[in-house]
């Protein structure tokens, strides 16, 4: 894991936009009943001519939120583990062009961070160009995915919705009602979201988006809108509550709030405009490292994983995501023609290390072995629905679903030609499902996002420590497990003797920056 992207996790939960459910076949009345639930928001909230008036938006506040897919377990506790706090949080819409500039400070509540290295985020939107701006100023267009949920994160208040929905452009469909609520949904610049109104005020009372996650398939982020309050002539929301799925996500408090204001240009810069998307990156080099016998180390990518033979089978230990496992499972074929890849093992229920394992259920794997309080999560990642971007699983329908096997304290996998020890990672703050791997047949221990020598992401701007009390953690179950380790075969960084990790502990050289081990 990335500690720098982990406030992007929420976000990147892929946002394709689902299949229009507007249907040509909608009746005229059926048309006239979606559009009655605009129109009754809209009235509720000031009326269609007050917020078609409407110039700009600015608002402010503050409030937390948590990364729900690197939480500390799988667990409804464990799942609010990973908290930020959210402070100088600015929204400033220019309605008239459909331009949005979005500011926040992110600071980590974590555990061992405890506040240091707050970030601040500023994105852009004008028109369908979406762009990020850097600390510098500088501005960098975004495409693809971003670009879409940049789009719907513009549409995610009741203002800016039920605008776009007043359009003659917008599609609305599948008005109803549900409980205490109506909802229709509506399509405006591609980005399909549906809203919820209260029956009785006709206020806003929930924005839903279905997204697509590679590991929880369809998921809803649904905003809800509380503590209206007139700005204005208009009623507006005065707290914004996230939902991912079933999991709380965010809350925010809106502090202030002006109605045509001055919002300054939000026009996204001319060489952003002018940008084009990127060459795809080309292709990682997969190379397999042998480190023992029957043990390649395959490295490709920031994610390694390793492929372990037995007498009659391979082992693939982690599935990051699909193109890793992709290319994994070739490098097996190569390796090991005649000997099937049909042993998964999981090293922590994180979605960076865990985005591959459909796929690699698609490609015969039989068994899952991962630590007891993961079996929850892996069961939700191959049951859940995948339909609004059905992957290789999907579309396989009735595949029998692998075993299962839980790891408690400790598990051992042993036949004649390979033996894999697996030891719970206790009292580590990243998680508390994770799994160490020792191999004694060559004195290796591999762990996922603990120790990552080598790499740049141990150093963390504002935390002097780094990643030290960690490697702190691992040095102490090292011991309490009594492991003879000589080399290290990390899930992230480089393959590296004992003595570096040794080093990297007592002097915490590779924390410094500029800083380099010693051997
Ligand atoms: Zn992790």
């Amino acid at each position: 894991m990335n500690h720098k992207t982990l406030g992007l996790v929420l976000a990147s939960i892929a946002l394709l936009v689902p299949a229009l459910r507007a249907q040509s076949t909608e009746q005229p009345l059926d048309l006239a009943r979606d559009k009655q639930v605009v129109a009754d928001a809209a009235a509720a909230m000031g009326g269609r001519d007050r917020i078609l008036a409407v110039k700009t938006l600015v608002v402010q506040g503050g409030g937390h939120d948590l990364n729900v897919g690197q939480s500390l377990r799988y667990d409804e506790l464990g799942l609010q583990s990973d908290v930020w706090q959210i402070r100088d949080y600015k929204r400033t819409y220019d309605l008239a062009n459909t331009r949005a500039r979005f500011e926040v400070v992110r600071a980590s509540q974590y555990p061992y961070y405890q506040g240091v290295g707050a970030e601040r985020v500023v994105q852009g939107l004008d028109g369908d160009v979406a762009f990020n701006v850097a600390g510098n100023g500088n501005a960098t267009r975004v495409f693809g995915g971003q670009a879409v949920g940049r789009r719907a994160e513009y549409l995610r208040h009741p203002l800016t919705l039920v605008r776009a929905a007043l359009d003659p452009s917008a599609k609305l469909a599948n008005g109803r009602t549900q409980g205490a609520e109506r909802l229709v949904d509506i399509t405006s610049g591609g980005v399909t979201l549906t809203l919820a109104i209260n029956s009785s005020t006709r206020l806003p009372s929930r924005i839903i988006q279905m997204t697509d996650s590679p590991t929880m398939g369809d998921t809803a982020v649904e905003a809800s809108f509380g503590e209206y309050s007139v700005v204005n002539g208009l009623q507006l929301p005065a707290r914004i509550t996230t939902r991912t799925d079933r999991w709380p996500s965010a809350d925010v408090r809106i502090l202030t709030q002006s109605v045509d204001a001055d919002a300054g240009n939000l026009a996204a810069p001319a060489n952003v405009r002018s940008a084009a998307p990127g060459a795809p990156p080309a292709p990682p080099m997969t190379t397999a490292r042998k480190i023992a016998k029957g043990l390649w180390y395959v490295e490709g990518t920031t994610h390694k994983s390793l492929l372990a033979e037995f007498s009659d089978h391979m082992l693939l230990i982690e599935a990051p995501n699909d193109e890793r496992v992709r290319a994994v499972l070739a490098k097996a074929k190569e390796l090991r023609p005649n000997k099937p890849v049909t042993t998964l093992l999981v090293t922590h229920h994180h979605g960076d290390h865990t985005g591959g394992v459909r796929l690699a259920v698609a490609n015969g794997i039989t068994e899952i072995i991962t630590h007891r309080s993961n079996v929850t999560y892996v069961n939700d990642v191959l049951s859940r629905p995948h339909t609004i971007n059905p992957d290789d699983l999907a579309k396989k329908g009735n595949v029998k679903l692998p075993k299962i096997t839980a790891v408690d304290d400790t598990g051992v996998l042993r036949d004649s030609t390979m033996t894999v020890n697996m030891y719970h990672i206790r009292d580590n703050s990243h998680a508390d499902s994770m799994l160490m791997l020792y191999f004694p047949g060559g004195k290796i221990l591999t762990q996922p996002d603990i120790y990552m020598p080598n790499d740049a992401r141990n150093v963390i701007e504002g935390e002097p420590l780094g990643h030290a009390p960690w490697l702190q953690n691992l040095a102490g179950n090292i011991t309490l497990r009594k492991l003879d380790v000589e080399y290290h075969a990390p899930i992230h960084g480089d393959y590296v003797t004992n003595k570096q990790f040794l080093d990297s502990l007592i002097f915490m050289t590779q924390f410094v920056p500029g800083g380099k081990a010693t051997n």
